[in-house]
Parts: C-alpha cells; structure tokens; sequence
C-alpha cells in the first residue's frame, strides 16, 4: 500500500485534480489517498498556506498530487504567508532538489503551438531545473518593514545568489543518469560570462561529467538557450541549470508544446520522494468555470506512478489514454483548433478514463 498526500489547493487546482484521482481509480492500484488543504485555501482556514499538518502529511507520503497555489486576492499578504509560499516550503522541508519538466509536443497539436510546425513536430525535449538553492534562497536578501508587503519609496532591494557545491553535484548527477537514459546529451545552462556561481556551476559540472564519459556535455548561456529553444527547439535533449534560469526557461518551453495545459512536472528528492504538479498556476482567471485543461494533472500523475511509486507500465497506459483522447479530436479551450470537439475540464477527463479503462480491460 503507497500513501499519496492529494493537496489540490486554489484555484482550478480542485477542478483538475478532481480528474487526475478519476484517471488514477481506474487502475485499482493499492493506493491511499488523504487530501488536506494548501495554499489561500489553507491560508483561509488555518492562517497559513502550509499547516503544520499538511506538511507532516506531505514528509510522511510517498508522495503528493499537487494542484495549483496563488489567487491575487492574497497578493497584499505579507510575503512567508501568500499561497505560493506553500510551494517552497514543501520543497525545502522534503528536500525536493530536482524538478523534471518534459516538454513534448503530442503530433496531435502540433498546429496549437505559436511556433512553425516543422520546429516542434516530434520535440521531445527534458528541462531539469535545480529547486533549492540560487536566488530564490540565498541569502542575505533585502528586508523592508512594510505592513501591507509593497515598498514603493525604497531606495534599493537586493537578493543574493549562491549555490554550494553539494547542491550542483547533486542535480549534476541526476541530470546526467537522465542523459544516460535518453540520447546521452546534455546540456548545462548558465551565465558564466557574467556571474560568479554561473561559473562555479560550469566548473562543478565539468568535474562531475568525469564520471559519465558516455554523456556529451555542452554549455550555453542563458540568453542564447532562450533563443535557441525558440529559434532550434530540437537541437536539445536534456537541459540542466539553476532555479531562476530553469522557472524561466521550462514555462518559455511550455509554449512549444501549445499550452501550458500540457505540461506536466515532478520534484524529486533523494529518496525519490516527490511531489507532482502542472506546470502551470492555479488559473484564477478561468477558475470555476469547469474548462481548465486537466491533462497536465493527469500526465503529472502518470509521472507519479513512474518515479515514486515503482509502476511503469501503468503512467504508459495513462499516456497512451491520453494520445488516443486527443487523436479522436478532443480538446479543451486552450487547445482547441477548427475541426475539433471541444470539452470542458470534466468530460476531458472523463474521456481519458475510459479510454484508459479500454486498454486496461484489453491488456495492453
Ligand atoms: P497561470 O499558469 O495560473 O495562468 C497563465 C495563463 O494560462 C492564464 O491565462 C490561464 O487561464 C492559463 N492556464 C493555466 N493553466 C491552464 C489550464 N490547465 N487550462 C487552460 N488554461 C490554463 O499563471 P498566472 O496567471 O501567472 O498565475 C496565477 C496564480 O497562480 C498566481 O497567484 C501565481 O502566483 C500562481 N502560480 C502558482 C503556481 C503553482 O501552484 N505551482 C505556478 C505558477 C503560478
């Protein structure tokens, strides 16, 4: 039996998780689910985005099906108790250092996406961004007293960015066995021209690609990855960088697969623990209204059943549910294009379940 914390949080988060657990039942896996509140919802009721006992259900789990943080009605709240702040609690308690985040382009989409069809026909890229440590972290960062979070008449503010070797060894490890597993080519982006860590980061990199010969490893700046995840999308396999480059980076890569709707995402520890989540934000523009796009869930929750939970074969069955619901032309708003039938979140949903529940009965 696998314990799963489902913190399904603001926002569309109730609504897209809601069809994840429905995709997930029809399985029938030993699987416990306990849900709990994170996020405003939880600011609501307890005062704080992260309660104490969400965080002892999360660290005792074997791992969380997360939904969406953040609405702007919390934007006036000091900063340690705004929603999103739950997000890097979770990650620092549970020592979640890694974040996968494919970017896959299904065929069936390729017309979704802003770029020309030929760029992303086929891409199958892998941004893994470091989690826990660079600027998000470092410190010291500039404090201010301030009641209401805004500082409009300050005169400066500052945060610092720091990376220890440890930290880079680490990620640089995990990012290279994921190499070893796909085409045996990463990338490592940085600004090394320019700042300290950035080449810390390179040299670190370099000292640990010792150890994997079989991994060609490149290096490029920031500012020239961006344009060429643009300009040549297919020209990468694996990306690895820093927590600031890599926010940046995987949601500009979220785009080459048409929507943000898509992209699923996990955040690994040591123990491979992890929490998984969209990649997207909780939505509060198209919140309640039942057309949010759940398959970025549900596809976070078929990498749920790949890295923590030890079941392969099952997050296979819910990728191909998924490929079929989209060949047979379903689509939500985000990702809808002429000639297609449009669905709300719920019927999405629906689709994928039975169209899981019909290769589970066929064996494949
Ligand atoms: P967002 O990702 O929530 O939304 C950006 C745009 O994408 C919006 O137009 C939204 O309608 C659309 N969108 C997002 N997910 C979609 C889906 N599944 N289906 C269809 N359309 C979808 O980003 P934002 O608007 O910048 O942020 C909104 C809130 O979410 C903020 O409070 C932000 O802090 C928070 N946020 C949370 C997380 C998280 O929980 N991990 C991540 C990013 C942002």
């Amino acid at each position: 039996m696998k314990t799963i914390a489902v913190l399904a949080g603001d926002g569309i988060g109730q609504e897209i998780v809601r069809e994840a657990l429905k995709v997930l039942s029809v399985l029938k896996l030993d699987l416990e689910m306990h849900e709990a509140l994170v996020g405003g919802s939880a600011y609501d009721v307890h005062g704080h985005p992260l309660p104490a006992s969400t965080l002892e259900l999360a660290m005792k789990s074997d791992a969380v099906l997360f939904g969406a943080v953040g609405d702007w009605k919390y934007d006036k709240l000091d900063r340690p108790l705004r929603p999103e702040q739950a997000i890097l609690g979770l990650r620092k308690n549970m020592g979640l250092f890694a974040n996968f985040r494919p970017a896959i382009c299904y065929p069936q989409l390729v017309g979704a996406s802003s770029l020309k069809n030929e760029l992303i026909a086929g891409l199958d890229i892998l941004i893994i961004r470091e989690l826990t440590g660079d600027i998000y972290f470092g410190q010291p960062r500039g404090q201010r007293v301030a009641t209401d979070g805004h500082f409009p008449g300050a005169p400066e503010a500052f945060d610092t960015m720091r990376y220890s070797r440890p930290e880079i060894e680490r990620i640089a490890h995990v990012a290279f066995q994921a190499a070893q597993k796909r085409s045996k080519r990463l990338t490592s982006v940085d600004k090394a021209n320019v700042l300290e860590t950035s080449q810390f980061w390179r040299d670190v990199v370099i000292q640990v690609s010792a150890q994997y010969p079989d991994v060609a490893l490149d290096h490029m700046y920031v500012d020239n990855a961006a344009m060429q995840l643009v300009k040549e999308p297919k020209k990468f396999d694996v990306l690895v960088t820093g927590n600031l480059f890599g926010d940046i980076l995987s949601d500009e890569a979220a785009m080459l697969t048409g929507s943000i709707g898509m992209l699923p995402s996990a955040s690994l520890n040591a123990n491979n623990q992890g929490l998984y989540e969209p990649s997207h934000g909780s939505a509060p523009d198209i919140a309640g209204q039942g057309i949010a796009n759940p398959l970025a869930t549900i596809l976070s929750a078929a990498m749920m059943l790949k890295f923590s939970l030890q079941e392969p074969q099952a997050a296979l069955l819910i990728e191909e549910a998924v490929s079929s619901v989209l060949q047979a032309g379903l689509r939500t708003g985000d990702i809808f294009s002429e000639g297609c039938t449009r669905v709300n979140t719920q019927e999405m949903g629906d689709a994928v379940a039975k169209a899981l529940s019909g290769l589970v009965k066929s064996g494949v």
